[in-house]
């Protein structure tokens, strides 16, 4: 196709804007199209076939097939050539298509006499919406400049179809397409609370809204513009003292660096908008090719590479748009909906008007979801599709405890969520009235009700919850939401704003709990085959102590004359303990040895996370002052089930014979030692197997704050001696789960569990 004259892709857009905004019917405007388009091309025909419901390809418009089989052809996907274009969703391009395999002969269109065929997809946010296709009689090859041209207009006309600009998209009869009808999602629950407010998109799919460009030579400079800006963008970020980058977090922006640099991209990106895309158009046509060719790899690595690429077009986006790369700023309730998010973009938006979450990719140790969940905002994960549906501006409901989300609700759900709110909110008030109360049981049992923690914004549920103080500080939430490795002297103000928040409560310190699900944005980290066995926690620690002394002359540094509790993740056996806390009393030696203010005392205690370290227990309690049972990794570990493998992490329940048993063994060699055991996992913090543990022994619970006030209600309507007694009956039970009898028991004996 000639790029200049009547038959260029500029004159053809042109034709094709004033096509749209005539006032005629769609039909007539789409028969205008493929009119336009037929001859433009030099092309016998031209045909648009659009999704319909049941995935079905149907004719919407042609020139020169039979017009009556326009709405009367349907393919199914995968069926024929043009059902080959929307299921590969890339061009195919023939000069024998009769021959070949995959060519369906429908007699009704008439199109046997025609050779070569070229059909392109009509894509949109990476989704097929339809098929474009061209034929000619005569056998011929169409050169790249046709087809890029073909799929040039394909992505205008997706754009229009898609905003209603053509018909009511409520006729293709295509839920997904239709972006103003209500819609359900159920995804995953990850932090509790219903929300309602309006959507914000984390990572707007830019809403091009003028597509060809009226001067082709000054698009071209705006885009020019643009790249420039970004690339000094960027290079100003490699040059901050600010941001003072070094080391990995260096070579990400460096390597980042390099794709902006990229040529064959900016020149994809340059021919786009010669054609006569506006710069912004030409983004996302771009960007859309990319996506669509990405998405079908299964590497790992190089769908991180696409995650980089689409980050490049966003900011190059909105340098098009003036706003640089500043944050936005939030509406009144936003709910956020993004396909993933990193903990520090979400700290980036602030609480105050932040209502909710929605995520495509995060599950319940995503470090997004750590983070949502200290600042007590609902988030729902493992939502597929939502960004692709949700607009800007769309009200949506979500329930953090369920997963369920409603975008753009009829009035009648909007009711249920606020009764359900409402419901929420009287709740709270409840366990509110507890605060003050204390943990005790109505035998007159004191059980210690701690809170876990992880970052400085978690330290204020302290005194909201009442909690006797932090059980299990998660110290390397600090490292995971910062660009850079944290100092020592930003570790040691980091701790003294813990210890201080704290006031005269204690906290426990668990030293770096690296790898397995929890990777350090700046760290090089090799693939493990299973990470949660690998190279993890304390492991990386005794490989290099460099990194566990330093965190300890912090938690020395910041615990002048207080009693410092220190707490060594995933330890395996006595020896690994011992050999950590001969490095810790090295440290505190040293502080002696240089008459800087030492702690008043430094207990260290030991994570049974691990079940080989449960035979060791008498040995281990020799040398370590206390014990923490995490039980999200002690059951994934007894049961071989990865917590973070949504197939089997609920296959296996904790209130089953052998993890009771397994408890009861671990409360009685402790006993035996007299030994302090405490239990910081998921399990403490959850009333009924609260109340299960309580049954065996433990007296110490550390849990998230929002669960302070279900678990004393619990406690306080609990009587240990016959709970005690029951629980033992059943741990000589075969059962898969007791979570039945132990609802049964509560409600039997009027035990709170709300
Ligand atoms: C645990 O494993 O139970 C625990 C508290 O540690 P984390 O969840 O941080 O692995
Ligand atoms: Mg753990």
């Amino acid at each position: 196709m000639p790029t200049t004259g009547a038959g260029s892709p500029r004159v053809l857009l042109r034709r094709l804007r004033e096509i749209m905004a005539d006032g005629s019917s769609a039909q007539t405007r789409l028969d205008k199209l493929v009119a336009l388009i037929a001859s433009n091309m030099v092309a016998e025909v031209c045909s648009i076939y659009l999704r319909r419901a049941g995935n079905a390809l149907e004719l919407f418009a042609t020139q020169g097939l039979n017009p009556d089989a326009v709405h009367n052809t349907r393919l199914r996907s995968g069926q024929g050539l043009v059902g080959l274009v929307a299921e590969s969703a890339e061009p195919v391009n023939l000069s024998d298509a009769p021959n070949h395999p995959r060519f369906a002969y429908r007699p009704e269109t008439g199109e046997d006499p025609y050779k070569s065929f070229l059909g392109v997809p009509i894509v949109r946010g990476g989704q097929v919406y339809g098929v474009l296709t061209v034929q000619n009689r005569a056998a011929r090859q169409y050169d790249e400049e046709e087809v890029e041209a073909l799929q040039t207009v394909a992505m205008v006309l997706a754009e229009v179809v898609a905003s209603g600009g053509l018909f009511d998209i409520a006729e293709l009869d295509e839920p997904e397409l239709r972006s103003d009808k209500p819609r359900m999602f159920a995804g995953d629950g990850l932090c509790e609370g219903v929300a309602i407010g309006v959507v914000v998109l984390h990572e707007p799919r830019v809403r091009v809204e003028a597509l060809i460009a009226d001067d082709p030579a000054a698009e071209l400079k705006r885009l020019n513009g643009a790249l420039d800006e970004m690339r000094g963008a960027v290079d100003a970020m490699l040059s901050s003292s600010e941001l003072d980058l070094s080391g990995e977090s260096r070579e990400v922006i460096e390597a980042y660096r390099l794709f902006a640099d990229d040529a064959g991209w900016q020149q994809k990106l340059r021919d786009a908008v010669r054609g006569g895309l506006t710069a912004e158009a030409a983004v996302e046509r771009v960007q859309d090719e990319l996506r669509l060719r990405l998405a079908r790899i299964e590497d790992p690595y190089m769908r991180e590479k696409l995650h980089d690429l689409e980050d490049l077009a966003r900011r190059l986006q909105r340098h098009l748009s003036g706003d640089g790369v500043k944050t936005r700023e939030l509406p009144e309730n936003a709910i956020l909906v993004a396909r993933s998010m990193g903990p520090s973009e979400l700290l980036d938006y602030g609480r105050d008007r932040l209502q909710g979450v929605i995520l495509e990719d995060a599950t319940m140790t995503s470090h997004v979801t750590i983070v949502a969940s200290s600042m007590g905002i609902p988030l729902i994960g493992n939502v597929q599709g939502v960004v692709d549906s949700a607009r800007s501006g769309d009200i949506a409901l979500l329930d953090g405890t369920s997963g369920e989300l409603h975008l753009r609700p009829v009035r009648d759900t909007i009711s249920l969520f606020e009764s359900r709110r409402a419901m929420r909110a009287q709740r709270v008030a409840e366990f509110a009235a507890v605060r003050d109360l204390p943990a005790v049981t109505k035998d007159g049992v004191r059980i210690n009700l701690m809170i876990n923690a992880g970052l400085l914004l978690d330290m204020p549920n302290l005194e909201i919850s009442g909690a006797d103080g932090v059980g299990l500080f998660r110290t390397e939430m600090q490292f995971m939401v910062g660009e850079t490795m944290p100092r020592l002297k930003d570790q040691i103000a980091f701790y003294k704003q813990i210890v201080e928040a704290a006031g005269d409560k204690p906290v426990v310190f668990r030293t770096l709990d690296l790898g397995g699900d929890k990777i350090l944005p700046y760290g090089r980290w090799e693939r493990e085959e299973n990470p949660a066995l690998g190279w993890r926690a304390i492991r990386i620690a005794l490989d290099r102590p460099a990194l566990l002394r330093y965190q300890v002359r912090a938690l020395i540094g910041a615990s002048p004359h207080r009693v410092l509790r220190i707490l060594l993740p995933m330890i395996s056996d006595v020896a690994e303990f011992n050999e950590c806390r001969a490095l810790i009393d090295r440290e505190i030696e040293r502080t002696r040895l240089l008459s800087l203010p030492q702690p008043r005392q430094v207990l260290v205690g030991a994570m049974l996370e691990v079940p080989a370290l449960m035979f060791m227990l008498p040995q281990l309690l020799r040398s370590a002052d206390f014990v923490s049972i995490g039980s999200n990794d002690l059951m994934q570990f007894i049961f071989a089930m990865d917590r973070t493998n949504p197939r089997v992490a609920k296959r296996y329940d904790p209130l089953s014979p052998p993890a009771l048993t397994l408890i009861r063994q671990i409360v009685h060699s402790a006993a035996e030692a007299q030994g302090d055991v405490s239990m910081c996992g998921e399990l403490a913090g959850r009333p009924l197997e609260a109340m299960a543990l309580i049954a065996l022994g433990i007296r110490t619970l550390s849990m998230q704050p929002v669960n302070i006030g279900p678990i004393k209600m619990m406690i306080r309507s609990l009587d240990t001696r016959e709970v005690s007694q029951f629980v033992e009956k059943l741990c000589g039970r075969t059962d898969h789960s007791l979570r039945t009898r132990l609802t049964a028991f509560a409600a039997e004996r009027g035990i709170t569990l709300k």
